[in-house]
């Protein structure tokens, strides 16, 4: 992509944070009677909550105490496909109900905010992209699952971070050769790893670019035995720290399997939750993002994952709100992209 496409999408990205309004504070407090409430009008209108691991919380512990589930974005869109409520409640961002709702055109989906998407989704437009797609015609087009609907359906295939690399690896032994997109720096991963021909977009994550390889070290001097576990949307120089890259669902298994007592992670805090839960005596720390110095000054929140919280899930399951729709044909394209990766994981 030449400097100039490459600006597009940053302004594409800084324009959209401009225009919304979202802090941390919007996680809010824990409320019993919210939460009490939540639960019955999920019972009430025959709704599952399902919520990813970046989410606030108390989101994510209703979500478990409720019979939903907490997890990457592959076992979100399982999830959803395999339940038997009739109302999908999708506590994450927008692609995700996008999926959601492919996947079971049958099933109504809400979300807590309709304002809640992603910079891989923002800085990756359908019709850009489809024209880049276009110059390289022989090639096998893979995209990530943070993409809007009509990026997949423009897709040959879709993938998550849990299998990239397998989907990359197979695809490379069949002698294709690829375009992906939109995370440059998992592409960057994937292509070291699996010495594939592969063209990438130059989308990124906010939240994950900024993790600083100097600010992991620093902390490592703190915690010499620490274990660093990085998200591979991470840029490169913190990939080539880790001991341990995978996705969110990876990254926990990971911290169960090792001895380690101690770990640095590069990915979204709200991880913790989870891996607090399932691993009282170990500690985490989040990896820093400022660089400088020992101290954690990392962010390392989502901004939009924040955007989900207690007041505006009851509201969007009581007023069935921000409903997702996906035009037909799109939805029939991106289908297709998605079965792939759903079939592809099931055979292996
Ligand atoms: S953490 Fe990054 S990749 Fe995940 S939803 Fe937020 S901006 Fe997108």
């Amino acid at each position: 992509m030449d400097l100039n496409k490459q600006s597009v999408q940053k302004r594409l990205v800084r324009e959209h944070l401009e225009n919304i309004k979202f802090s941390q504070s919007d996680r809010v407090a824990s409320s019993p009677e919210l939460e009490y409430n939540i639960e019955t009008a999920l019972k009430k209108n025959n709704a599952v909550l399902i919520a990813h691991y970046y989410t606030d919380p108390k989101i994510q512990e209703l979500a478990e105490k409720t019979g939903g589930i907490v997890s990457d974005s592959l076992e979100m869109a399982r999830f959803g496909a395999s339940h038997r409520a009739d109302n999908l409640i999708v506590a994450g961002v927008r692609f995700m109900g996008e999926t959601a709702k492919i996947l079971t055109p049958e099933k109504r989906v809400f979300m807590p905010s309709d304002e809640a998407t992603c910079s891989l989704d923002i800085g990756c437009p359908p019709i850009e992209f489809s024209n880049f797609c276009d110059k390289y015609p022989d090639r096998t087009i893979v995209v990530y699952a943070n993409t809007s609907a009509a990026v997949k359906a423009r897709a040959d295939w879709v993938v998550t971070s849990s299998i990239a690399l397998d989907v990359i690896n197979y695809l490379d032994e069949c002698g294709e050769s690829m375009i992906w997109a939109p995370d440059k720096y998992l592409g960057s991963y994937i292509k070291k790893n699996t010495g594939a021909d592969m063209i990438l977009w130059d989308g990124s994550c906010i939240v994950h670019e900024e993790f600083k390889a100097k600010g992991i070290l620093d902390l490592k001097k703190v915690y010499p035995d620490a274990a660093i576990l990085v998200h591979p949307e991470s840029p490169d120089s913190v990939v080539e720290l880790a001991d341990f890259v995978g996705s969110t669902s990876q990254i926990i298994s990971a911290a169960k399997r090792l001895s380690n007592e101690n770990f640095i992670v590069a990915t979204d805090a709200g991880i913790f939750y989870k891996m607090n839960q399932m691993m009282p005596g170990k500690n985490f720390y989040i990896a820093p993002t400022a660089g400088s110095g020992a101290t954690c000054r990392s962010c390392a929140n989502c901004p939009w994952m924040a955007m989900n919280n207690l007041e505006n899930l009851l509201f969007c399951i009581e007023h069935k709100s921000n409903e997702i729709v996906v035009d037909g044909s799109i939805a029939a394209g991106a289908k297709k992209s998605l079965n792939k990766m759903l079939s592809f994981r099931k055979t292996t």
